[in-house]
């Protein structure tokens, strides 16, 4: 539980907000907080590709929603793979 100061948003808040960022369900402060995040952090630009083209594949196979144990797991190892000297 660090909170950094000057620090809007951290990587793991983005995660939760990404899929209503995709749903353009986010207010428009939302948005700006987390697009600002996104074109600093390179980690999190790799995440939302990857978040896309595993929704763009879900839909594909006919299903809207990516599976919630995917998106969970994917979530993890992300936040996981982002902590700096572990928990
Ligand atoms: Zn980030």
């Amino acid at each position: 539980m660090n909170a950094r100061e000057g620090e809007a948003l951290t990587c793991r808040e983005l995660i939760d907000l990404l899929a209503d960022y995709l749903d353009s369900t986010l207010s428009q402060a939302a948005v700006v907080e987390l697009e600002d995040h996104l074109a600093k952090c390179a980690e999190c630009q790799a995440y939302l590709n990857t978040y896309r083209s595993t929704k763009a594949l879900a839909a594909q196979a006919g299903s809207v929603e990516m599976p919630a144990e995917m998106r969970r797991r994917l979530s993890e190892f992300l936040v996981r793979h982002l902590s700096p000297g572990g928990a």
